[in-house]
């Protein structure tokens, strides 16, 4: 059977990059295709009905054709632009970081639409929290449940009860942690060929929490003192990195709007 030569997806853009004179290549996650590469032919043009559709962080409609390499855009609507999230720097880079590790866990063709939701819950919660900037409470919560939740939607959750070597469970106080040795350890077991590292008890319960949190519109308000908050941020981030095998690009981002809203706090 042929396959028809246009078809329709829900997508929310990752990244793009230009092409040709004009052209546009816009790397999208998308409900019905998983992680799909398309081609906006013009968008760059200032007088294109496609400009501004491809910016990073859009959910938008498509009707695509196929194409010999990349499928084309025929229309494309905007679904939600996420003014909210656009609205600050220190918003923006939590948003690139959302789809730098969608784009970073997700294989091309392979469609969860589970991690799409997530990404969408977690930019609206993003999107509506004030100042998240800058630097108080519990600011990055939701960005830490997106990284457990899209580990364990691609496979790589961490383990967080038990001592992964003996299975033994974990006791308050004696726990380490090692993203390459899978989670949790206890002091008898530490890998020589792995990075471990300590692990404080208030840290490993709010992993835990938000593990077991349905979803991110359901994540508590915690207040925590900010060495637990640095933590949960590192244990996360680490856990990330290891498991894409390098360094996050939108992290330095991320630093950067940290200190500047400490400057002007
Ligand atoms: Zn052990």
């Amino acid at each position: 059977m042929t396959q028809p030569r246009t078809y329709r997806a829900v997508g929310l853009t990752l990244r793009k990059s230009p092409a040709g004179e004009a052209d546009v290549i816009s790397s999208l996650y998308t409900r019905e295709h998983g992680k799909l590469d398309v081609l906006a032919r013009g968008a760059r043009r200032l007088t294109s009905k496609l400009m501004g559709h491809f910016e990073p962080l859009t959910l938008v409609r498509l009707s695509l054709a196929r194409g010999r390499t990349l499928d084309t855009v025929a229309e494309a609507e905007v679904v939600n632009a996420f003014p909210d999230v656009k609205a600050d720097y220190a918003s923006v880079a939590r948003g690139l970081h959302i789809a730098e590790l969608i784009d970073g866990f997700s294989a091309s063709s392979s469609a969860n639409p589970q991690v799409l939701d997530l990404a969408l819950q977690t930019l609206r919660v993003i999107g509506s929290q004030p100042g998240v900037g800058d630097g108080g409470g519990a600011s990055d919560l939701p960005l830490r449940y997106f990284d457990l939740q899209i580990l364990q939607l691609s496979g790589f959750m961490p383990e967080l009860y038990q001592c992964v070597e003996c299975g033994a469970e974990l006791e308050p106080e004696r726990h380490r942690y090692a993203a390459g040795a899978g989670g949790t350890l206890c002091p008898d077991c530490i890998p020589e060929d792995v990075a471990v590292r300590p692990l404080s008890l208030p840290a490993l319960k709010v992993m835990r929490l938000l593990h077991r949190t349905e979803s991110v519109e359901q994540l508590p308000r915690l207040s925590m003192p900010p060495a637990v908050h640095a933590e949960v941020n590192a244990l996360a981030t680490d856990t990330v990195q290891y498991w894409l095998d390098r360094q996050l690009r939108s992290q330095s981002f991320i630093d950067a709007t940290n200190i500047d809203a400490t400057k002007f706090a």
